[in-house]
């Protein structure tokens, strides 16, 4: 087996004013990505310090920011119908699609070359425990529809993302739960690293690191949580955000490819995944999914959906992506991934 779960222990020396000015030498644990080796650090220290990092979360200022900013939403009340831009007929006839609660337009200020949003819902605020796998199904049914469209019409459109920004602290300009999907001839930076290195591991050992990932994670059980059809849900071992849940579809990488059942099961992972975030107490996040390269069906490729947790939005909230995260994409652990995948295997059942 080639995937390494890299640590690396070390201290931390200092003299303590909480502890009457003795020693104090804090332990941190260094862990590495297998695959791509981006950097995470556990401090026992921290450990049930939640607050310390990320403060409770505020439901009363949440619901008054959402009464303020309904009035004047885009999506609510049907305004989408007369507000949102359309794709041209021949990508979509009519310009928009809807399915259920959900409805998919193009983005007015887009960062790829199809940049599509879609409304997730009627309700202008979800807590977490909200977040209804029915309503995802429709949404990521919708997403899969358009990406096919796209591909269909322009074969340049190789790399494909579903991704979400839910509240202020996590990056969305919007209230209204939404999704976006991206495609483009470039794929993102994080993208082409994971599409390089997934070659480069199957190169080198002739298997598919994403198959090897979802066999050791379930057979070592301390972070693997659950399967639902053909994916695999796990707490990454060394995560790139707060409390990271990793959704990996082994054998499934092309997206295009998707039937019902791996719409059905993203929908029920990301639901589920929400609701232990919820439970955790937190109240924002961000998601992406990353397809392989759209119509490549390489057996080195997996489909897979990273799940983070931002800061919550309290009143002068602070940031939780500082130079740590931003600039040397490294990730604080304040619980352990095999501590919390004990609870959501708790939660799942
Ligand atoms: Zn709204």
């Amino acid at each position: 087996m080639a995937i390494e779960f890299w640590t690396f222990r070390s201290t931390a020396p200092f003299v303590n004013p909480l502890k009457n000015w003795e020693l104090d030498e804090q332990v941190l644990e260094f862990r590495k990505d297998p695959l791509l080796g981006h950097v995470s650090i556990f401090s026992p220290a921290i450990q049930g310090k939640k607050d310390i990092l990320f403060p409770a979360p505020d439901p009363a200022y949440v619901q008054s920011i959402a009464d303020a900013t309904k009035p004047n939403c885009f999506l609510c009340d049907g305004k989408w119908e007369r507000m949102t831009p359309k794709y041209p007929d021949d990508l979509i006839p009519g310009g928009r699609l809807v399915k259920g609660q959900t409805v998919l337009f193009p983005n007015l200020f887009p960062t790829a070359s199809y940049h599509a949003v879609i409304m997730l819902g009627e309700s202008h605020y979800r807590s977490l425990d909200n977040f209804p796998e029915d309503l995802l199904k429709d949404a990521f049914g919708l997403s899969v529809d358009f990406l096919g469209r796209v591909f269909k019409k322009n074969s340049e459109m190789l790399y494909a993302t579903i991704n979400a920004n839910y509240l202020p602290p996590a990056g969305s300009s919007v209230f209204h739960p939404h999704v976006q999907i991206l495609i483009s001839p470039v794929p993102s930076t994080h993208h082409e690293r994971v599409l390089e290195a997934s070659r480069r591991y199957y190169d080198q050992n002739g298997r598919s690191y994403w198959k090897d990932l979802v066999d050791v994670e379930r057979s070592k059980g301390e972070r693997y949580v659950a399967n639902f059809g053909g994916s695999h849900w796990l707490m990454a071992f060394s995560p790139i955000g707060a409390n990271e849940v990793l959704g990996v579809f082994p054998e499934k990488g092309n997206i295009l490819r998707w039937g019902e059942d791996d719409i059905t099961a993203l929908a029920r992972g990301v639901s589920l995944s929400l609701k232990f975030y919820h439970s955790l107490g937190f109240s924002t996040f961000n998601f992406s999914l990353f397809s392989s390269p759209l119509g490549d069906d390489s057996p080195c490729y997996g489909a897979f959906i990273r799940l983070v947790c931002r800061q919550n939005f309290v009143p002068h909230y602070r940031t939780d992506d500082y130079y740590l995260q931003k600039l040397m994409e490294n990730e604080i652990i304040s619980t352990p991934p095999e501590e919390l995948a004990k609870v959501f295997r708790g939660m799942v059942g």
